[in-house]
């Protein structure tokens, strides 16, 4: 039974029908950001339409309808991770959640040589926050496929261990993490974990109750929904403990000059006006995700990488990097006569999108070796056409460098 169906999926995004340099466009730099559905874009402009006023102030019936429509997107967004609504912090994203981990839980815990352990594989985001409140980053090393050295990563957990920050998918190797045994390893030892989704809620179910998670941050623009928005979820208990990182509107119970105090989780959270709209279209892309099945959506998108993976395997000179046996659809490589850049800019004269440097993972480029990798990364409206297109060119790019 087809439970995907590929041409009505395309037909829901509207900038899939660019034409790019002339050509048709395969759009294969979803691990940067992904393109929004027709319904998110409506929710976003329904919102602004019907809807707009500043939220949870006034009486009126255009900020009734603007309040119910951002508290509907923190019920949805916590449905969505199996979560308790008081769990959600919204934020500008992935990022911003980890800073906010990092300046309201950590800092706070933290003394001179206290580790947050990492692994090689780390986004700049999952490093350097821990490193500007002052704690020492360790990172756990990878096997010759760009897996986790589990083994390694566990005897690296010790008395300093103040967190285990790690993301649940390379943005640069697609490998997926064995978070639910990294979760348990710490939790035996009392260690907190923070899993970066950036590169997961697109692609996988989550359920952050089953996995334990203390905290759990994506961004809504890598999951088909607006830039400028993501959210933190963090367990109830660590929410309550944790300091406020901004100050401002909403985040008050009470002010006075003498001292003021906190709303309620998560509002404590949430200093000023919030960005509405990047909640309201994030639910939507949540819903959108919903209609088609993330399971129907993991299993399209494996099997691409699956094609992607024989046919690129076929191009002279051409080298995958990352082939964990758990992977997701991410795949960097380099090429023996081509740089990285050169590939971009050749690819995208035949319309294909894909990123090429370091992805924000300097430590791993330079575990690896490497300065910059090409890497083309899959969404579910990408399809067989999306990799014969890009092999093709990967074919031009050998013949015009050789
Ligand atoms: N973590 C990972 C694994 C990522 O791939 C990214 C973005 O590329 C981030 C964190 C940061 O996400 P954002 O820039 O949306 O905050």
């Amino acid at each position: 039974m087809n439970t995907f169906d590929l041409a009505r999926v395309r037909a829901d995004f509207p900038i899939l029908s660019e034409r790019i340099h002339g050509k048709r466009l395969a759009y294969l730099d979803n691990a940067a950001t992904t393109h929004k559905p027709a319904a998110v874009l409506a929710a976003m402009d329904d919102y602004y339409r019907h809807a707009n006023a500043n939220v949870h102030r006034a009486v009126h019936e255009l900020a009734a309808r603007a309040t119910a429509a951002y508290e509907r997107a923190r019920d949805r967004i916590a449905a969505w991770l199996n979560a308790a609504r008081e769990e959600i912090v919204f934020t500008r994203g992935a990022t911003d959640a980890i800073n906010l981990v990092a300046r309201g839980f950590l800092a706070p815990r933290l003394q001179a040589g206290d580790e947050v352990l990492l692994t090689a594989m780390e986004h700049h985001s999952n490093i350097v926050p821990w490193q500007l409140v002052g704690a020492k980053t360790v990172a756990a090393p990878l096997d010759e496929h760009g897996a986790l050295d589990f083994d390694a990563w566990r005897a690296m957990l010790n008395p300093r261990t103040r967190l285990v920050a790690v993301c649940h998918v390379s943005n640069t190797l697609g490998t997926v993490n064995p978070i639910a045994q990294m979760i348990e390893h710490a939790h035996a030892r009392n260690i907190p974990v923070l899993v970066d989704g950036a590169q997961a809620l697109a692609h996988t179910r989550i359920d952050v109750r089953a996995l334990g998670a203390d905290f759990y941050v994506a961004s809504a623009h890598k999951c088909y929904g607006p830039t400028g928005f993501g959210f933190l979820y963090a367990r109830r208990e660590h929410l309550e403990t944790m300091q406020p990182r901004d100050g401002g509107g909403d985040m008050i119970r009470s002010v006075a000059f003498e001292g003021s105090t906190w709303n309620d989780v998560p509002y404590k959270f949430e200093a000023g006006t919030p960005n509405m709209a990047g909640a309201i279209g994030t639910a939507a892309a949540l819903d959108y995700l919903d209609s088609l099945g993330i399971d129907n959506v993991a299993a399209h998108e494996h099997a691409l990488l699956d094609y992607a993976t024989e046919r690129m395997r076929t191009v002279p000179g051409l080298h995958l990097v990352g082939t964990a046996p758990q992977k997701s659809g991410i795949l960097s490589f380099v090429m023996d006569r081509a740089h990285p850049q050169d590939i971009g800019s050749i690819l995208d004269m035949a319309g294909v999108a894909i990123r090429t440097g370091h992805h924000c993972t300097m430590p791993l480029m330079q575990r690896l070796g490497l300065v910059a990798t090409a890497r083309a990364s899959l969404a579910l409206y990408n399809g067989r056409d999306d990799i014969d297109q890009l092999v093709d060119a990967l074919h031009t790019v050998n013949r015009l460098l050789a």
